[in-house]
Protein backbone atom coordinates (compact mmCIF):
# COMPACT_ATOMS: atom_id res chain seq x y z
CA UNK A 1 0.00 0.00 0.00
CA UNK A 2 1.49 3.28 -0.89
CA UNK A 3 1.72 5.82 1.55
CA UNK A 4 1.63 9.64 2.03
CA UNK A 5 -0.87 11.79 0.18
CA UNK A 6 1.31 12.00 -3.08
CA UNK A 7 0.87 8.75 -4.04
CA UNK A 8 -2.96 8.24 -2.95
CA UNK A 9 -4.43 11.84 -3.96
CA UNK A 10 -5.47 11.98 -7.70
CA UNK A 11 -4.04 14.98 -9.34
CA UNK A 12 -5.27 17.51 -11.84
CA UNK A 13 -3.05 19.38 -14.24
CA UNK A 14 -4.13 22.66 -15.75
CA UNK A 15 -2.26 23.42 -18.71
CA UNK A 16 -2.28 26.94 -19.13
CA UNK A 17 -0.04 26.99 -22.25
CA UNK A 18 -2.90 25.47 -24.23
CA UNK A 19 -5.28 27.98 -22.80
CA UNK A 20 -3.69 30.76 -24.13
CA UNK A 21 -2.95 28.68 -27.27
CA UNK A 22 -7.20 28.92 -27.56
CA UNK A 23 -7.69 32.17 -26.50
CA UNK A 24 -5.15 33.14 -29.31
CA UNK A 25 -6.75 31.03 -31.93
CA UNK A 26 -10.42 32.26 -31.43
CA UNK A 27 -8.99 35.75 -31.03
CA UNK A 28 -7.55 34.97 -34.81
CA UNK A 29 -11.23 33.54 -35.66
CA UNK A 30 -12.43 37.46 -34.75
CA UNK A 31 -10.58 39.78 -36.44
CA UNK A 32 -13.42 42.25 -36.37
CA UNK A 33 -13.46 43.07 -32.34
CA UNK A 34 -12.13 41.83 -29.12
CA UNK A 35 -12.23 38.41 -27.10
CA UNK A 36 -13.23 38.52 -23.43
CA UNK A 37 -12.71 35.14 -21.19
CA UNK A 38 -15.55 33.36 -19.56
CA UNK A 39 -14.06 32.51 -16.24
CA UNK A 40 -17.28 31.99 -14.33
CA UNK A 41 -17.58 28.83 -12.46
CA UNK A 42 -14.01 29.19 -11.49
CA UNK A 43 -12.91 29.03 -15.16
CA UNK A 44 -15.58 26.09 -15.83
CA UNK A 45 -13.35 24.24 -13.11
CA UNK A 46 -9.93 24.78 -14.42
CA UNK A 47 -9.19 27.83 -11.68
CA UNK A 48 -10.50 31.18 -12.45
CA UNK A 49 -7.47 32.96 -10.67
CA UNK A 50 -4.34 31.01 -12.38
CA UNK A 51 -6.58 31.31 -15.92
CA UNK A 52 -7.28 34.65 -15.59
CA UNK A 53 -3.97 35.48 -14.72
CA UNK A 54 -2.39 33.78 -17.92
CA UNK A 55 -4.85 35.34 -20.24
CA UNK A 56 -4.29 38.40 -18.99
CA UNK A 57 -0.90 38.75 -19.46
CA UNK A 58 -1.37 36.78 -23.04
CA UNK A 59 -3.44 40.36 -23.80
CA UNK A 60 -6.94 39.37 -22.92
CA UNK A 61 -8.44 42.83 -20.96
CA UNK A 62 -11.89 41.46 -20.63
CA UNK A 63 -13.34 38.94 -18.24
CA UNK A 64 -17.28 37.42 -17.08
CA UNK A 65 -18.09 35.54 -14.08
CA UNK A 66 -21.76 34.94 -13.41
CA UNK A 67 -22.00 36.01 -9.39
CA UNK A 68 -20.62 39.01 -7.88
CA UNK A 69 -18.14 37.02 -5.63
CA UNK A 70 -16.68 35.76 -8.20
CA UNK A 71 -15.91 39.22 -9.57
CA UNK A 72 -14.85 40.11 -6.26
CA UNK A 73 -12.61 37.00 -6.17
CA UNK A 74 -11.30 37.64 -9.45
CA UNK A 75 -10.75 41.77 -8.98
CA UNK A 76 -8.15 40.35 -6.19
CA UNK A 77 -6.58 37.91 -8.11
CA UNK A 78 -6.07 40.47 -11.20
CA UNK A 79 -5.53 43.52 -10.03
CA UNK A 80 -6.49 46.50 -11.76
CA UNK A 81 -7.14 46.99 -15.20
CA UNK A 82 -8.64 44.22 -17.33
CA UNK A 83 -12.59 44.68 -17.14
CA UNK A 84 -14.06 42.20 -15.08
CA UNK A 85 -18.28 41.83 -15.43
CA UNK A 86 -20.90 39.97 -14.06
CA UNK A 87 -23.23 37.76 -15.95
CA UNK A 88 -26.02 37.53 -13.27
CA UNK A 89 -26.06 41.43 -12.19
CA UNK A 90 -25.78 43.11 -8.59
CA UNK A 91 -27.29 45.66 -6.68
CA UNK A 92 -25.23 48.32 -6.63
CA UNK A 93 -23.01 48.54 -4.03
CA UNK A 94 -19.38 50.10 -2.76
CA UNK A 95 -17.40 46.90 -2.96
CA UNK A 96 -18.46 46.28 -6.39
CA UNK A 97 -17.65 50.15 -7.02
CA UNK A 98 -14.89 49.51 -4.87
CA UNK A 99 -13.57 46.68 -7.35
CA UNK A 100 -14.62 48.60 -10.17
CA UNK A 101 -17.19 45.62 -11.58
CA UNK A 102 -19.01 45.92 -14.39
CA UNK A 103 -23.01 44.79 -13.96
CA UNK A 104 -24.88 43.15 -16.93
CA UNK A 105 -28.21 45.24 -17.07
CA UNK A 106 -30.61 42.22 -17.23
CA UNK A 107 -34.15 44.59 -16.91
CA UNK A 108 -35.38 47.47 -16.82
CA UNK A 109 -35.46 47.40 -13.21
CA UNK A 110 -31.49 46.86 -12.98
CA UNK A 111 -31.11 49.83 -15.49
CA UNK A 112 -33.13 52.50 -12.99
CA UNK A 113 -31.46 51.09 -9.99
CA UNK A 114 -27.56 51.47 -11.87
CA UNK A 115 -28.61 54.76 -13.10
CA UNK A 116 -30.13 55.79 -9.87
CA UNK A 117 -27.11 55.27 -7.88
CA UNK A 118 -24.91 57.02 -10.87
CA UNK A 119 -26.88 60.21 -9.35
CA UNK A 120 -26.12 59.72 -6.23
CA UNK A 121 -22.66 58.77 -6.36
CA UNK A 122 -22.74 62.23 -9.28
CA UNK A 123 -20.53 59.80 -11.26
CA UNK A 124 -20.99 57.39 -14.41
CA UNK A 125 -21.60 53.52 -13.38
CA UNK A 126 -19.84 51.74 -16.23
CA UNK A 127 -22.13 48.67 -17.31
CA UNK A 128 -22.95 46.06 -20.11
CA UNK A 129 -26.37 46.09 -21.26
CA UNK A 130 -27.89 42.49 -22.25
CA UNK A 131 -30.75 42.09 -24.86
CA UNK A 132 -32.76 38.77 -24.99
CA UNK A 133 -33.01 37.99 -28.44
CA UNK A 134 -34.18 34.44 -28.40
CA UNK A 135 -32.10 32.53 -25.28
CA UNK A 136 -35.81 33.64 -22.81
CA UNK A 137 -33.21 33.82 -19.64
CA UNK A 138 -31.63 37.00 -18.74
CA UNK A 139 -31.81 40.21 -20.51
CA UNK A 140 -34.74 43.08 -21.84
CA UNK A 141 -37.03 41.73 -23.74
CA UNK A 142 -39.02 42.72 -26.59
CA UNK A 143 -41.32 44.72 -24.30
CA UNK A 144 -38.60 46.49 -21.99
CA UNK A 145 -36.36 47.36 -25.07
CA UNK A 146 -39.47 49.02 -26.40
CA UNK A 147 -39.80 51.14 -23.32
CA UNK A 148 -35.88 51.60 -23.84
CA UNK A 149 -35.98 52.74 -26.86
CA UNK A 150 -38.58 55.19 -26.87
CA UNK A 151 -36.83 56.77 -23.85
CA UNK A 152 -32.74 56.64 -23.98
CA UNK A 153 -32.93 59.34 -21.28
CA UNK A 154 -33.41 56.39 -18.98
CA UNK A 155 -29.42 55.53 -19.69
CA UNK A 156 -28.42 58.58 -18.14
CA UNK A 157 -25.62 58.38 -15.88
CA UNK A 158 -24.50 54.73 -17.36
CA UNK A 159 -21.48 54.41 -19.03
CA UNK A 160 -22.31 51.17 -21.45
CA UNK A 161 -19.20 49.74 -22.30
CA UNK A 162 -21.32 47.66 -24.86
CA UNK A 163 -24.85 46.30 -25.41
CA UNK A 164 -24.14 42.06 -25.67
CA UNK A 165 -26.64 39.21 -26.33
CA UNK A 166 -26.83 35.85 -26.16
CA UNK A 167 -26.82 32.89 -28.72
CA UNK A 168 -28.79 29.98 -27.39
CA UNK A 169 -27.91 27.10 -30.70
CA UNK A 170 -24.71 28.11 -31.59
CA UNK A 171 -23.29 24.68 -31.76
CA UNK A 172 -25.78 23.46 -34.09
CA UNK A 173 -24.97 25.99 -37.61
CA UNK A 174 -27.88 25.22 -38.95
CA UNK A 175 -30.00 26.04 -36.75
CA UNK A 176 -32.77 29.03 -37.87
CA UNK A 177 -32.65 30.57 -34.70
CA UNK A 178 -28.59 31.42 -35.34
CA UNK A 179 -29.66 34.09 -37.88
CA UNK A 180 -32.92 35.34 -36.64
CA UNK A 181 -30.81 35.90 -33.43
CA UNK A 182 -27.92 37.64 -35.34
CA UNK A 183 -30.87 39.68 -36.88
CA UNK A 184 -33.26 40.82 -34.16
CA UNK A 185 -29.61 42.11 -31.74
CA UNK A 186 -29.00 44.20 -35.41
CA UNK A 187 -32.20 45.32 -35.16
CA UNK A 188 -32.23 46.10 -31.47
CA UNK A 189 -29.41 47.71 -31.35
CA UNK A 190 -30.36 50.16 -33.96
CA UNK A 191 -32.86 51.20 -31.62
CA UNK A 192 -30.53 52.28 -29.09
CA UNK A 193 -28.45 55.34 -29.10
CA UNK A 194 -25.87 55.05 -31.74
CA UNK A 195 -22.27 53.75 -31.71
CA UNK A 196 -22.26 51.36 -28.59
CA UNK A 197 -20.06 48.83 -29.10
CA UNK A 198 -21.67 45.09 -29.28
CA UNK A 199 -20.84 41.13 -28.25
CA UNK A 200 -22.47 38.44 -29.41
CA UNK A 201 -20.79 34.95 -30.01
CA UNK A 202 -19.47 32.67 -27.31
CA UNK A 203 -17.77 29.94 -28.52
CA UNK A 204 -19.35 28.43 -30.94
CA UNK A 205 -20.84 31.78 -32.52
CA UNK A 206 -17.10 32.37 -33.33
CA UNK A 207 -17.23 29.11 -36.04
CA UNK A 208 -20.55 30.37 -37.07
CA UNK A 209 -19.52 33.05 -39.86
CA UNK A 210 -18.92 36.64 -40.50
CA UNK A 211 -22.35 37.83 -39.98
CA UNK A 212 -21.92 36.65 -35.90
CA UNK A 213 -18.47 38.54 -35.14
CA UNK A 214 -18.54 41.58 -33.01
CA UNK A 215 -16.81 44.30 -31.17
CA UNK A 216 -16.11 41.95 -28.03
CA UNK A 217 -16.29 38.22 -28.75
CA UNK A 218 -17.34 36.21 -24.95
CA UNK A 219 -16.08 32.35 -25.34
CA UNK A 220 -15.90 30.32 -22.28
CA UNK A 221 -15.69 26.45 -23.13
CA UNK A 222 -13.44 26.52 -25.93
CA UNK A 223 -10.40 27.89 -24.14
CA UNK A 224 -11.04 24.62 -21.62
CA UNK A 225 -10.44 22.20 -24.31
CA UNK A 226 -14.20 21.86 -25.08
CA UNK A 227 -14.98 21.17 -28.88
CA UNK A 228 -17.03 24.58 -30.31
CA UNK A 229 -17.47 22.34 -33.52
CA UNK A 230 -19.52 19.33 -32.14
CA UNK A 231 -19.75 16.49 -35.33
CA UNK A 232 -16.48 18.30 -36.63
CA UNK A 233 -12.97 17.67 -35.47
CA UNK A 234 -11.82 19.73 -32.12
CA UNK A 235 -9.66 22.62 -33.11
CA UNK A 236 -8.71 23.25 -29.31
CA UNK A 237 -6.34 22.11 -27.37
CA UNK A 238 -6.67 20.10 -24.16
CA UNK A 239 -6.03 21.70 -20.91
CA UNK A 240 -7.21 19.34 -18.88
CA UNK A 241 -5.35 16.87 -17.37
CA UNK A 242 -6.92 14.13 -14.62
CA UNK A 243 -4.72 11.34 -13.02
CA UNK A 244 -5.66 8.88 -10.14
CA UNK A 245 -3.24 7.07 -8.76
CA UNK A 246 -3.67 2.97 -8.33
CA UNK A 247 -4.63 2.05 -4.66
CA UNK A 248 -4.27 -1.55 -4.97
CA UNK A 249 -4.19 -4.11 -8.13
CA UNK A 250 -6.35 -7.43 -7.24
CA UNK A 251 -6.81 -10.77 -8.70
CA UNK A 252 -10.99 -11.80 -9.26
CA UNK A 253 -11.49 -15.60 -10.60
CA UNK A 254 -13.95 -16.01 -13.71
CA UNK A 255 -17.62 -15.40 -12.58
CA UNK A 256 -16.61 -12.52 -9.82
CA UNK A 257 -18.30 -9.58 -10.19
CA UNK A 258 -17.04 -5.93 -9.44
CA UNK A 259 -18.63 -2.86 -7.48
CA UNK A 260 -22.05 -2.11 -5.77
CA UNK A 261 -24.59 -3.66 -7.34
CA UNK A 262 -22.78 -6.17 -8.58
CA UNK A 263 -23.51 -4.51 -11.75
CA UNK A 264 -20.22 -5.66 -13.72
CA UNK A 265 -19.23 -9.82 -13.87
CA UNK A 266 -15.45 -11.05 -15.40
CA UNK A 267 -15.88 -13.65 -18.05
CA UNK A 268 -12.41 -14.97 -16.96
CA UNK A 269 -9.38 -14.65 -14.39
CA UNK A 270 -8.89 -10.30 -14.10
CA UNK A 271 -6.82 -8.27 -12.51
CA UNK A 272 -8.43 -5.29 -11.09
CA UNK A 273 -6.35 -1.59 -10.89
CA UNK A 274 -8.68 0.36 -7.90
CA UNK A 275 -8.34 4.44 -8.33
CA UNK A 276 -8.34 6.77 -5.96
CA UNK A 277 -10.75 9.44 -7.54
CA UNK A 278 -15.09 8.28 -7.92
CA UNK A 279 -18.04 10.62 -8.13
CA UNK A 280 -17.24 12.61 -5.31
CA UNK A 281 -15.02 14.24 -7.28
CA UNK A 282 -16.87 14.51 -10.55
CA UNK A 283 -15.62 11.05 -12.25
CA UNK A 284 -19.75 10.69 -13.03
CA UNK A 285 -21.38 7.94 -11.46
CA UNK A 286 -23.42 7.45 -15.05
CA UNK A 287 -20.13 6.72 -16.93
CA UNK A 288 -20.31 3.38 -15.07
CA UNK A 289 -21.19 0.39 -17.25
CA UNK A 290 -21.26 2.89 -20.05
CA UNK A 291 -18.19 1.39 -22.03
CA UNK A 292 -16.24 4.79 -20.89
CA UNK A 293 -12.43 4.05 -20.34
CA UNK A 294 -9.26 5.63 -18.47
CA UNK A 295 -5.88 5.52 -20.65
CA UNK A 296 -2.45 4.41 -19.20
CA UNK A 297 1.01 4.67 -21.34
CA UNK A 298 -1.22 5.33 -24.07
CA UNK A 299 -3.47 2.56 -24.06
CA UNK A 300 -7.17 2.34 -23.29
CA UNK A 301 -8.03 0.98 -19.73
CA UNK A 302 -11.83 -0.01 -19.33
CA UNK A 303 -13.89 1.17 -16.35
CA UNK A 304 -15.23 -1.99 -14.74
CA UNK A 305 -18.46 -1.96 -12.60
CA UNK A 306 -19.89 1.00 -10.94
CA UNK A 307 -18.15 4.18 -10.29
CA UNK A 308 -18.72 4.96 -6.25
CA UNK A 309 -17.83 8.24 -4.55
CA UNK A 310 -14.39 7.82 -3.83
CA UNK A 311 -13.12 4.73 -6.03
CA UNK A 312 -13.15 3.44 -9.39
CA UNK A 313 -12.26 0.08 -10.91
CA UNK A 314 -10.64 -0.23 -14.05
CA UNK A 315 -9.65 -3.59 -15.73
CA UNK A 316 -6.37 -4.38 -16.24
CA UNK A 317 -6.11 -7.49 -17.40
CA UNK A 318 -4.46 -6.78 -20.27
CA UNK A 319 -2.31 -4.68 -18.63
CA UNK A 320 -0.30 -6.37 -16.68
CA UNK A 321 2.80 -3.92 -16.21
CA UNK A 322 0.29 -1.37 -14.16
CA UNK A 323 0.73 -1.58 -10.63
CA UNK A 324 0.27 0.24 -7.26
CA UNK A 325 1.51 4.13 -7.21
CA UNK A 326 0.96 3.75 -10.68
CA UNK A 327 -1.49 7.02 -12.31
CA UNK A 328 -4.28 6.08 -14.78
CA UNK A 329 -5.46 9.11 -16.50
CA UNK A 330 -9.12 9.10 -16.18
CA UNK A 331 -9.48 12.90 -18.14
CA UNK A 332 -7.30 14.58 -20.87
CA UNK A 333 -6.16 14.44 -24.13
CA UNK A 334 -5.78 10.39 -24.71
CA UNK A 335 -8.87 8.87 -26.74
CA UNK A 336 -12.05 8.10 -25.15
CA UNK A 337 -10.83 10.64 -22.01
CA UNK A 338 -11.69 14.00 -23.40
CA UNK A 339 -13.98 16.07 -21.57
CA UNK A 340 -16.35 15.60 -24.64
CA UNK A 341 -16.19 12.09 -24.98
CA UNK A 342 -16.45 11.60 -21.26
CA UNK A 343 -19.38 13.43 -21.57
CA UNK A 344 -21.10 11.36 -24.75
CA UNK A 345 -20.52 8.41 -22.14
CA UNK A 346 -22.55 9.54 -19.33
CA UNK A 347 -24.92 11.59 -21.24
CA UNK A 348 -24.14 15.06 -20.59
CA UNK A 349 -22.06 17.86 -22.41
CA UNK A 350 -18.37 18.72 -21.50
CA UNK A 351 -18.85 21.71 -19.87
CA UNK A 352 -20.63 19.42 -17.08
CA UNK A 353 -17.77 17.16 -16.81
CA UNK A 354 -15.06 20.39 -16.73
CA UNK A 355 -17.54 22.00 -13.95
CA UNK A 356 -18.16 19.06 -11.84
CA UNK A 357 -14.45 18.93 -11.11
CA UNK A 358 -14.20 17.83 -7.26
CA UNK A 359 -12.12 20.08 -4.91
CA UNK A 360 -10.18 16.76 -3.47
CA UNK A 361 -7.41 16.64 -6.10
CA UNK A 362 -3.92 18.02 -5.64
CA UNK A 363 -4.28 20.69 -8.49
CA UNK A 364 -1.03 22.07 -10.75
CA UNK A 365 -1.24 24.80 -13.12
CA UNK A 366 1.63 24.44 -15.79
CA UNK A 367 3.10 26.91 -17.92
CA UNK A 368 1.96 29.89 -16.20
C1 LIG B 1 -21.41 31.06 -20.32
C2 LIG B 1 -21.66 32.19 -21.24
C3 LIG B 1 -20.78 32.43 -22.32
C4 LIG B 1 -19.68 31.48 -22.71
O1 LIG B 1 -20.27 30.40 -23.43
P1 LIG B 1 -19.41 29.19 -24.03
O2 LIG B 1 -20.42 28.37 -24.73
O3 LIG B 1 -18.80 28.48 -22.88
O4 LIG B 1 -18.38 29.78 -24.93
C5 LIG B 1 -20.97 33.60 -23.04
N1 LIG B 1 -21.99 34.45 -22.75
C6 LIG B 1 -22.87 34.21 -21.76
C7 LIG B 1 -23.99 35.15 -21.53
C8 LIG B 1 -22.74 33.06 -20.99
O5 LIG B 1 -23.64 32.81 -20.02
Amino acid sequence: MATGTEATQAVLTVDLAAVVANWRALRARHPAGAVAAVVKADAYGLGAAPVARALRDAGCRSFFVAHLAEGLALRDALGPGPEIAVLNGFAPCAEADQAGLLPVLNALGDIEAHAAHARRRGAPVPAILHLDTGMARLGLDARELGVLAADHARLAGLALRCVMSHLACADEPEHPLNRLQAERFAAACARLPAGLPRSLPNSSGLFLGPEFASDLARPGCALYGINPTPGRPNPMRQAVTLEAPVLQVREVPAGATVGYGASARVERPSRIATVAAGYADGYLRALSNRGAVGSFAGRPVPLLGRVSMDLTTFDVTDLPEIRPGDRILLLGAAPGCTPDELAARAGTIGYEILTSLGARYRRVHRNG
